[in-house]
């Protein structure tokens, strides 16, 4: 096989060692520079054209951060021969800007205190939810005004139930309401733990668990039925 053919942690890997493994948080603007791109203000979508990566100054910051970084990602998907897609350029995006291996160090460090890492990395709720399962064995949700807009579970880990459910177990809706609009963590235990996170006009709540939590408390409730 093509030794250049890696996945998204992979070219994370790749792009961040090119860049002498810059510590958190991480700033697009000078990995750019290090591949001799200039960052650029212009309205619209980011691009990569020529030598300049345009972005819209007019966004939240940390949404710049990561605009800049999604084009980076679509470097490095380039460089290392993935498909230089949106989708896996975000993916990247987000495995640059939350580095893999100090990820796991700040889990562990912080008890998985997210609202901790969300100030550590620059990064949105959503970024750090979506690199959870690809890092340390969980389920992670993002649910808003009660629905689940991104669910993702450790695909590593041997699934005992069958497939993965798109809706909100009933132990898991109780924490949700019980989140939701509070300003405080709800922790259940050490193991699962429901983040209010402030959003404008929205009730998002970000829910994580460990995998075997997570299916111990699913798979007992449905043998209970
Ligand atoms: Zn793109």
């Amino acid at each position: 096989m093509d030794d250049r053919l890696l996945d998204v942690a992979g070219a994370a890997r790749f792009f961040l060692d090119s860049c002498h493994n810059p510590d958190p948080p991480i700033d697009p603007v000078e990995l750019a520079a290090m591949w001799d791109l200039e960052v650029v203000h212009a309205p619209g979508p980011a691009a990569t054209i020529g030598g300049f990566i345009t972005h819209d100054p007019d966004r939240e910051p940390w949404q710049q951060r990561f605009d800049i970084a999604h084009e980076l990602g679509h470097l490095a998907a380039h460089h290392v021969g993935l498909p230089s897609t949106c989708p896996t350029a975000s993916e990247i995006a987000g495995a640059i800007l939350v580095p893999e291996q100090d990820f796991k160090r700040q889990l562990s460090r912080t008890a998985w205190d997210l609202a901790q890492l969300v100030g550590r990395y620059e990064v949105s709720w959503e970024v750090l939810a979506r690199r959870l399962p690809r890092t340390v064995a969980c389920v992670a949700t993002i649910i808003d005004n009660g629905d689940i807009w991104y669910r993702e579970r450790s695909r590593w880990v041997t699934n005992q139930g069958g497939p993965h459910p798109k809706r909100l177990e009933p132990w898991e809706k109780e924490l949700v309401t019980e989140a939701a609009g509070s300003e405080r963590h709800v922790y259940a235990d050490n193991l699962v733990t429901a983040y209010s996170v402030p959003s404008p006009g929205y009730d998002r709540v970000v829910l994580v668990a460990g995998v075997e939590e997570w299916e111990a408390r699913t798979y007992r409730a449905m043998a209970a039925e």
